[in-house]
């Protein structure tokens, strides 16, 4: 999952991206309305988190903006104003939440993951691919009734798969959503983590759960066999 945060108040940037990323998702920070824009214009997002009062151009214009281009993640809005007027301002502008500071880091991560869960249009927790079921909530992976123990960066990547099943994920997609560091496309850190993802998971290394598609990258099948 990634996620872009625009906040201009350091203090709370650092805290808010220390925190996301602790709970494995990936963050680019913006500190000004107008690179955030930018970022979000660039680059997909699962969800945006918008400060209101921002340098340059203000979180309501941007997140306006976004709308306007058709752009259909979801934004959660932060601001120290508490009013009603300000709250109701916000959701017209398209914002599909909002948070008003200061907030509990736990109430924070509560509505990141119910606004991601959202997107999915799925109540559900739990995902599942064949006879591998994630829960996204306790982070608990089975494969077919036995518990897997997989790696933080294992569990995400397999996250990552399972949320796109059937769909060829290339690399470029798994280093831009999966991995907070940038790393050069020829390095093989992806292929070495999905090869120990398919030692987990497969007990037939002949049938894997997770095809190689062939120049390209990979893809994860929903129903085994
Ligand atoms: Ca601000």
């Amino acid at each position: 999952m990634r996620i872009l945060l625009v906040e201009d108040e350091k203090k709370i940037a650092s805290f808010i991206e220390r925190g996301l990323k602790a709970h494995r998702y990936v963050v680019d920070t913006a500190v000004d309305g107008e690179t955030g824009l930018e970022l979000a214009e660039v680059n997909s997002y699962d969800l945006i988190i918008l400060d209101i009062m921002l340098p340059g151009k203000d979180g309501i214009t941007v997140c306006k903006e976004l709308r306007d281009q058709g752009l259909e993640s979801p934004i959660m809005m932060l601001t120290a104003k508490s009013s009603v007027a300000d709250k109701v301002h916000a959701l017209h502008s398209g914002a599909d939440d909002y948070l008003v500071k200061p907030f509990s880091f736990e109430e924070f991560t509560a509505r990141v993951a119910a606004l991601l869960r959202r997107t999915r249009k799925e109540k559900s927790s739990i995902l599942e691919a064949g006879d591998i079921v994630l829960d996204q909530m306790t982070h608990k992976v089975k494969k077919a009734d036995k518990e897997i123990a997989l790696t933080p960066k294992e569990y995400s990547l397999l996250e990552y798969f399972m949320l796109h099943a059937d769909q060829v994920i290339t690399r470029t997609m798994i280093s831009e959503h999966v991995w907070n560091e940038d790393f050069d496309s020829f390095s093989n850190i992806i292929d070495v983590f999905v090869n120990n993802l398919r030692s987990k998971l497969d007990s037939d290394r002949k049938k894997s759960c997770i095809q190689t598609v062939r120049g390209v990258g990979y893809t994860l099948k929903s129903k085994s066999g």
